[in-house]
């Protein structure tokens, strides 16, 4: 009988070799404590609008409790063909350019395997989405996270993009509008990294997950670029804007060939999305319009609320102008953002994400979500406001 050690040390070294997620961890603390007020939630306190739950319902007592085709319901392929031709002008096939995942976190497992080869480097930015850096490694590629920069908004700069390439680069990663920046980047933004995906013969794979999120201007998707649409995969999901994170379903756009590859990958490891969840997101995507308008009002006046309160406390943040994040600048006291998340969780009870989990560029920052009623924000912040007073 070999020692557990000897277990660890046969797991896959790839695999061994990457940290738990810093956010679990943190939230493992979190989760034993009373009276917590969380501004670390990534999901909306929000229920599924009840007419989507009943669609589910309805589907279930007609007994669709099947498999689907691999690529997922046609019905629900042809609404995504014409939610994002809306959206982004863009045209896909539901036959072979949209395929159903199992949530976003699938799509980007997906479009990261079907084209990374070991030692190929994919450029994403950072701060990030917690699972971008380890699904790369997974697919034995190399991360370039470009540090993007408050001073910039969050935004990746031309000189950045320059500066991260050589001559192993085969992908840009982007997410925008962002976790957990809540930056989000401007037509002439996106018009310019377009180019330097088509300069440097990239291929650039989209996280639009907050599309729908954003207050300030309107979304624009880099799919909309002249050229760009054979050159990417497009990722977007149900959890966020509509509330669906239990359902775990996301879809992928992309040309024929990637999405037949993905589908490989897809066929072998998931099968299909469940059923029951790709007939609720028929309902999302065909009925729904009242209740995302809803939502995001609801997120606009927290998201004011919160940044004002910052503001008075004479502390930083960059306007989020999209998802449901403020990235708190919390430098000026001289302690790291570990070390802030925990005091403050100790001494007034509200949970933040240290920005380090998100990548080491985020030192000095704190996630704070507003996925969370105004009341508790209102009271989150007086706490806040009495933990940075006794510092
Ligand atoms: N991408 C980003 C940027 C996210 O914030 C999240 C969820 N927090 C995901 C992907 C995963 O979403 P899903 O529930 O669709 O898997």
């Amino acid at each position: 009988m070999k020692d557990s050690k000897s277990l660890h040390n046969r797991i896959a070294k790839t695999v061994r070799e990457i940290p738990r997620s810093g956010i679990r961890d943190f939230f493992d603390i979190v989760s034993t404590r009373k009276d917590v007020i969380s501004l670390g939630i990534g999901e909306p306190d929000f229920v599924t609008p009840w007419h989507i739950r009943d669609a589910a319902s309805r589907a279930l007592d007609r007994g669709q409790t099947s498999y689907t085709s691999n690529l997922g319901l046609l019905s629900l392929r042809q609404s995504i063909a014409n939610y994002v031709k809306i959206k982004s002008g863009i045209k896909y096939s539901p036959e072979n350019e949209i395929l159903i995942t199992v949530g976003v976190s699938e799509g980007l497992d997906l479009a990261i395997r079907a084209l990374v080869e070991p030692g190929d480097e994919v450029i994403y930015h950072e701060p990030s989405y917690v699972s971008y850096n380890p699904l790369i490694k997974f697919a034995k590629g190399n991360p370039v996270a470009i540090e993007t920069r408050k001073e910039n908004k969050f935004c990746i700069t031309n000189d950045e993009l320059e500066s991260s390439l050589s001559e192993k680069s085969k992908i840009l990663l982007l997410n925008y509008p962002n976790n957990p920046t809540g930056a989000t980047l401007s037509r002439e933004e996106i018009e310019l990294v377009a180019e330097f995906s088509i300069n440097n013969d990239l291929i650039v794979i989209t996280d639009e997950i907050y599309n729908e999120l954003t207050y300030d201007k309107k979304h624009y998707s880099i799919i909309s670029v002249p050229e760009m649409r054979d050159r990417t995969i497009y990722l977007n999901g149900f959890s966020k804007s509509w509330a669906m994170t239990g359902w775990r379903i996301g879809y992928t756009c992309a040309p024929p060939e990637l999405t037949d590859a993905m589908m490989k990958i897809h066929q072998y490891t998931m099968l299909c999305a469940p059923i029951i969840a790709q007939e609720a997101a028929i309902e999302a995507l065909e009925l729904c319009d009242s209740d995302l308008k809803l939502m995001k009002q609801e997120y606009n006046k927290r998201r004011n609320y919160m940044t004002a309160s910052f503001a008075e406390m004479e502390i930083s943040c960059v306007n989020p102008s999209g998802a449901f994040y403020a990235f708190v600048d919390i430098s000026k006291f001289g302690m790291s953002s570990q070390q802030f998340a925990f005091d403050l969780l100790e001494a007034e009870n509200v949970a933040v994400v240290p920005g380090t989990a998100f990548g080491s560029c985020g030192e000095g920052f704190i996630r704070c979500s507003y996925a969370t009623s105004l009341d508790r924000i209102k009271i989150a912040m007086e706490r806040i406001k009495n933990f940075i007073n006794s510092l």
